[in-house]
C-alpha cells in the first residue's frame, strides 16, 4: 500500500506558518472511517462494544470520538480511569485491564462502574480487601502457548506476564461465582501489532473453547468475550492491512459453528489502540539542520521525546517530505534530533528526497504509542495535539508543555528560582 497523506503541501504550510513545529495532527474523518469499519465488522454480534485502549491516544478530544461512536476506553491506571470519565465514557463502557494492581486502583475502578479484568488468580483477595466483588468481573488468560490457526506459533506467551494459565483462570471463575460474581467474562491478547488476517477467528476459537470447557466443567455460562487488541497497521509501504470486516466475518464463522450452535448468544469485545488511531496521526517536524560527516544528516526539531517508537524499538516510521511527495529518492539518511543519544534517528539509512532546511518531514503512523510515550529527557517539552476536522481546520486539543509545566513539582523546592 502507497503512503498518502490526508492533507496537502499548502495546508502544511498554512499550518507551520501559524504553530511551531513539532506537534501531531491527527485526522479526525479517517478515525471515523475505521471506527465505524470495526463497529461494522462486527455489528452481526448483538452487544459487541470496541474499547478503544486510551493507552494509544490518552486525549480527551480523541476519547470523546470514540463516545460518540459508541465505543467503550480500555484503562490500566486512575488517571486513564479519569481521562474516560471526563470524556462521558463510564460505568461498564469502561474496562479496567491492569496488572501489579493497587488498592486505590481497585477501588477507584470500582467506584467508576467499571468492569474490572483480573490478571491473576491471586488479584481475588486484593480485589475483594480493596472494594469487595463486583458482580462483573473479567479474567485474563495466558495459554502459553497459542497454536495459530496455520499451527505457527504466533505469540510466545510463555514469556509474558500476563493473565492466568488455564487452570487458574478456571479456578478464578468458580471462586468469583462462589463470592457472589454473577456476570463473568474472560479475556485474552496473544499478540501485538499482527498483521495476520486470521488471527481474531484464531483467538475466537481459542476463547469460544474455553466458554464450552467452563460450562460443561464449572456450570457457568459467561457473559462476555473480551478479543483485546493486537492488531497491527502498516507501517510500511507494501505491507497489507487487516481487513477487519473480513477478520469480523471470521470471527462470526466461528460463534456460528462454536456457540450459536450451542445455545450460547455473549457479546463480544475488542480492545484496539493502533488499528483505530494509528494510521491517522502524523508527526509534523522541520529541517533545522543539514550534515555531512561520515554519513548525511538531516536534522529536525523533533525527537524522541515527541515519539519514542523508532529509538525504542527500531521501528519503522514512513517520512514524508511536504511538497516533495513526487520527487525521486535523492539522498540516504539518518534523519536526527537533538536530544544528546545516538538512538535519537527518526530513520536510518533512509532514502529521502533532497530535503533543504525549512522543509516540513511529515512522520507518518504516528497516532497510537505516539504523543503518548512522549517524556522530558534533555529537558525537551513536550509537543502540542491538533485535530484536523473533515473540513481541513486544525483544532488545538492539546497545547505545548511550557517551562512552568516542566518546573511544576519542583514547588516543593524553595530555593530553585527560575525566570
Ligand atoms: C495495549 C493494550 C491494548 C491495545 O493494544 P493495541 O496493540 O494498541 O491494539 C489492548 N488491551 C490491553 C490490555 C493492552 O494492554
Amino acid at each position: 500500500m502507497e503512503k498518502s497523506l490526508p492533507f496537502s503541501f499548502e495546508q502544511v504550510q498554512n499550518w507551520v506558518g501559524k504553530h511551531p513545529t513539532p506537534f501531531y495532527v491527527y485526522d479526525e474523518a479517517g478515525i471515523c472511517e475505521t471506527v465505524s469499519a470495526v463497529n461494522n465488522a462486527f455489528g452481526w454480534n448483538p452487544g459487541f462494544r470496541e474499547y478503544f485502549a486510551v493507552k494509544a491516544t490518552p486525549t480527551p478530544a480523541i476519547l470523546r470520538i470514540m463516545e460518540q461512536m459508541n465505543c467503550g476506553a480500555d484503562c490500566s491506571s486512575i488517571p486513564e480511569i479519569l481521562l474516560a470519565k471526563g470524556s462521558g465514557i463510564s460505568g461498564q463502557r469502561i474496562m479496567f485491564t491492569s496488572n501489579e494492581t493497587s488498592a486505590a486502583e481497585y477501588r477507584t475502578a470500582r467506584e467508576a462502574g467499571a468492569i474490572i479484568n483480573l490478571d491473576d488468580l491471586t488479584q481475588i483477595e486484593n480485589l475483594e480487601n480493596a472494594c469487595g466483588i463486583p458482580e462483573t468481573v473479567c479474567c485474563r488468560y495466558n495459554p502459553g502457548q497459542f497454536n495459530y490457526a496455520t499451527n505457527a506459533i504466533m505469540g510466545h506467551m510463555y514469556d509474558t506476564k500476563f493473565g492466568m494459565k488455564k487452570d487458574q483462570l478456571f479456578q478464578a471463575l468458580k471462586t468469583l461465582k462462589e463470592k457472589g460474581a454473577s456476570h463473568l467474562g474472560i479475556h485474552a491478547m496473544l499478540t501485538s501489532c499482527s498483521l495476520e488476517q486470521g488471527y481474531y477467528p484464531a483467538l475466537a476459537r481459542e476463547l469460544f473453547g474455553l466458554v464450552l470447557e467452563i460450562r460443561e466443567t464449572l456450570g457457568i455460562t459467561l457473559s462476555f468475550v473480551d478479543m483485546a487488541g493486537g492488531i497491527g497497521i502498516p507501517y510500511r509501504p507494501g505491507e497489507r492491512a487487516v481487513d477487519i470486516k473480513t477478520a469480523g466475518e471470521g470471527v462470526r464463522l466461528v460463534y456460528e459453528e462454536m456457540l450459536r450452535s450451542n445455545g450460547i448468544e455473549l457479546p463480544l469485545y475488542t480492545e484496539m489502540g493502533r488499528f483505530i488511531t494509528g494510521p491517522h496521526g502524523y508527526l509534523l517536524t522541520t529541517v533545522v539542520g543539514k550534515k555531512h560527516i561520515w554519513k548525511e544528516y538531516v536534522g529536525v526539531d523533533a525527537s524522541p521525546a515527541d515519539l519514542m517508537r523508532p529509538a525504542m524499538y527500531g521501528a519503522y516510521h514512513h517520512i514524508t517530505v511536504s511538497g516533495k511527495e513526487d520527487l525521486p529518492a535523492a539522498e540516504t539518511v539518518d534523519v536526527v534530533g537533538a536530544l544528546c543519544e545516538n538512538n535519537d534517528k527518526f530513520a536510518v539509512d533512509r532514502p529521502l528526497p533532497h530535503t533543504e532546511i525549512g522543509d516540513v518531514l511529515v512522520i507518518h503512523d504516528a497516532g497510537a504509542h505516539g504523543h503518548a510515550m512522549g517524556y522530558n529527557y534533555n529537558g525537551r517539552l513536550r509537543c502540542a495535539e491538533y485535530l484536523m476536522h473533515a473540513d481541513g481546520t486544525l483544532q488545538m486539543i492539546r497545547r505545548a508543555q511550557s517551562v512552568q509545566d516542566y518546573f511544576a513539582t519542583l514547588d516543593v523546592d524553595k530555593e530553585f528560582k527560575f525566570e
